[in-house]
């Protein structure tokens, strides 16, 4: 810049201060006003040769030491580091004859460091000279330094939103990024903040493996304004699927509409990662990665429920290797880890996917074998096992052989809870062990009782008959129309000496198996109907007594032996009822057909036992020559607990007289179960809850009280 110094008149305070002084009003002014008003040289020292009063606020300086650098020069004023940049820009504006606005810093009298903002202009001579530079100079610290705060917390925030670890967003409604921050960014494996907010801009497609999720998204946001660890699958860029957890809020204008959504987002595939694995741990089996007892549990009660939706067999399997222990204490753990690893895997070569194989312990493993059609199918399975288990196996260059034995159970013949049904398919394992292993073993009712082996078993029962061991108990059944005894069922007891009454449950499976029941029926046929006779010729009112008939009795020699058997007693057919169980009614549908139209010829009554427990249809039944159904005491136990036996009773007793059946509930043991089947109009009624069964002596001051409360 250049100093035009001989256009200035030679210096003289108060030839200046006289040219310069402004009228009284505008002095008036300047002094009122917040700042400084002055006019200087363009020189070194930007020497004062007019300051308005605002110089002492703004300054700290009287006006008169600051006039022609009496005391201090503006230059000094000026912070020394702003200095160059004050005349660097004035000195540009100059040199095109423009304005200057500019801000810097001066330094007070104390000491004090101001920002001030300053504005001025150039005055020229007539030849275009510079006279001296004019402007105002005004503190403008406080404004300076609630910018200066706002940077310094955009600056902060603006970091925090840079460098967070978390993704941090601002979304719209309809799918697309307002703002989103690099960690979201890498998150999403986009390479930069903007990349991502290009290119992805249907958030629900494009981001969400599960559109519904944004479905989900935006329900909650409206429902309540934000979601919390909001967790799902999302697509990175390249296809990977992640896991990522929500946090957001939605942001409404003033007028209440949504504007956007913003919200943070944290990648926790790892988290997932480990915590499925956690929940492998507590539900699988280490060595084996197969299914622990606890999994087996669940999975084994959700298999017992859909047995009895679907109407078939679940069979539960439970194999044991046989000496392992001699594998394990011989070979080492090593050898016998690798062992039963191999047994794992060749278990579940044998089976379908949705079959499961657990390992229950040791070297036990339990099958669950589902919605099996018949037992012909399950053994096809036990047999393969067999074959699978003893193929040689390899251990380091040593081949060894193992081989197994196996119990069975099935669902819902040998139980209908987790722990009958395991407990039944160990009992009937113990069994196959006992029988030379490498064998499978079905559970049958007569292996959950004292005497031990089957052989024993037999010896037993054959003698009882001989020895007079049986008895005959009798259950009234009443008729709800009166009240009154209208019948009874008789059912056979053991008297074991030494162990006591053990009931049929324990041996008539057992009897059956062996062909034992055929003589025991018999014996039972002929006591039922003789006590029957002897009630009638003692004067009580007559009853029919019924009897329980097993398959295997139900042969074409039947009719005749009951034929000769009535004859004997001299009992008219009219006083016996055969019951036979559901499931036989269905087996060999045709030979059974024409042996209960020749009992029915004889003018007895037939009853369809345990109704509801086998998978005959009623309309099947039209087909055959039945009088009664006997409603399964496990319906009836359940009435008041579970909805579904309820349906079922409810639907038994309309069926059955729909086709002409007398409908009878068994297992009755309380006034709830006694109002439910009057309510809904079932025919007859036995159970506990109007007498056990018993000795045929007790039975007898039965019916003669009954015979008294009648008259
Ligand atoms: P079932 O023919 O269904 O007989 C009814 C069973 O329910 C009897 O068991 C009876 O004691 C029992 N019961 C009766 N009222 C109630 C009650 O209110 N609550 C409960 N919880 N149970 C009740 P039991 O005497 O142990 O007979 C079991 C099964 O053994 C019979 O079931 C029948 O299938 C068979 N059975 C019994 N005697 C003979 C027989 O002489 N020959 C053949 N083949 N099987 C028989
Ligand atoms: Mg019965
Ligand atoms: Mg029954």
């Amino acid at each position: 810049m250049k100093i035009v110094a001989a256009t200035i008149p030679p210096v003289h305070a108060v030839a200046i201060a006289s040219i310069a002084r402004p009228p009284r009003l505008l002095e008036t002014l300047l002094a009122n006003l917040d700042g400084m008003v002055y006019r200087c040289r363009d020189d070194d020292d930007w020497t004062m040769e007019f300051v308005s009063d605002g110089c002492l606020a703004l300054t700290g300086y009287q006006p008169r030491d600051l006039l022609f650098n009496a005391a201090i020069s503006y230059e000094n004023i000026t912070h020394p580091d702003d200095r160059k940049v004050v005349r660097d820009t004035i000195g540009d504006c100059l040199a095109v004859k423009r304005r200057f606005e500019l801000e810097y810093r001066i330094v007070r009298a104390d000491g004090a460091v101001r920002w001030v903002w300053e504005r001025g202009v150039g005055i020229y001579n007539a030849e275009g000279g510079l006279d001296a530079l004019e402007g105002f100079v005004q503190d403008v610290t406080a404004r300076k330094e609630a910018d200066q705060a706002l940077l310094e917390a955009e600056r902060r925030y603006r970091s925090i939103f840079e460098n967070a670890i978390e993704g941090v967003f601002q979304s719209t409604p309809d799918g697309a990024y307002l703002a989103v921050n690099p960690a979201l960014a890498r998150i999403y494996g986009y390479k930069s903040p903007e990349d991502l907010i290009v290119s992805l801009r249907d958030i629900r497609h494009q981001l969400y493996v599960e559109p519904e999720r944004r479905t989900e998204f935006m329900k909650l946001m409206a429902e309540f304004g934000s979601v919390s660890n909001f967790e799902s699958r999302v697509y990175r860029r390249d296809g990977e699927i992640i896991w990522i957890s929500e946090n957001a809020r939605a942001v409404h204008d003033d007028a209440n509409a949504l504007v956007f959504y913003e919200g943070t987002v944290e990648a926790i595939t790892e988290r997932k990662l480990y915590e499925a694995e956690i929940r492998h741990q507590a539900t699988h089996d280490a060595l084996t990665g197969l299914p622990n007892r606890t999994m087996l549990h669940n999975y084994l009660q959700r298999a017992i429920q859909s047995a009895r939706q679907k109407g078939m067999l679940t069979a539960v399997v439970f194999v044991d290797l046989d000496q392992f222990k001699y594998i394990n204490d011989s070979l080492g753990h090593q050898v016998g880890d690798e062992l039963l690893k191999t047994v794992a895997q060749r278990l579940v070569s044998c089976v379908r996917e949705s079959d499961m194989v657990a390992r229950q312990g040791g070297d036990e493993f339990v099958l669950v074998l589902q919605h099996q059609p018949d037992e012909a199918n399950i053994t096809e399975v036990l047999q393969r096992i067999l074959n699978a288990v003893s193929r040689p196996w390899q251990a380091g260059e040593r081949e060894f052989l193992i081989t197994c034995s196996i119990g069975v159970s099935r669902c819902p013949t040998d139980g209908r809870d987790v722990e009958t049904l395991l407990k039944n398919a160990d009992l009937a394992m113990y069994k196959a062990k006992e029988l030379g292993r490498n064998n499978f073993q079905y559970f049958a009712r007569w292996m959950d009782t004292q005497i031990s082996n089957r052989l024993e078993m037999l010896v037993s029962l054959r003698r009882a008959l001989d020895r007079d061991e049986f008895r005959l108990y009798y259950q009234p059944k009443i008729s709800m129309a009166t009240g009154h005894i209208i019948g009874a069922e008789a059912l056979i007891r053991w008297l074991v000496p030494e162990q006591g009454m053990v009931p049929p449950d324990r041996f008539i499976p057992f009897a059956e198996e062996t062909g034992l029941i055929v003589p025991i029926g018999e014996w039972v046929l002929r006591t039922a109907c003789a006590q029957n006779k002897a009630w009638q010729d003692a004067g009580l009112a007559p009853i029919p007594v019924a009897v329980n008939l097993s398959p295997r009795q139900l042969d074409q020699s039947l009719p005749e032996f009951v034929r000769q058997v009535l004859a004997e007693s001299c009992l008219a057919a009219s006083w016996l009822e055969l019951e036979i169980t559901e499931n036989v009614v269905m087996k060999d549908a045709e030979k059974t057909v024409a042996t209960l139209n020749a009992l029915k010829r004889l003018g007895l009554q037939i009853s369809v036992d345990d109704f509801g427990t086998g998978y005959s249809s009623l309309s099947y039944l039209r087909r055959f020559p039945v009088d009664a159904l006997k409603i399964d005491k496990s319906f009836v136990r359940d009435i008041a607990l579970d909805s579904d036996s309820a349906a079922i009773v409810k639907a038994v007793i309309s069926l059955g007289h729909i086709l002409n059946l007398r409908v009878v509930a068994e297992g009755v043991e309380d006034e709830e179960q006694y109002r439910f089947l009057l309510k809904n109009g079932c025919d007859e009624v036995q159970g506990y809850y109007f007498g056990k069964p018993v000795p045929a002596e007790d039975f007898t001051l039965r019916l003669r009280q009954e015979a008294v409360n009648m008259r």
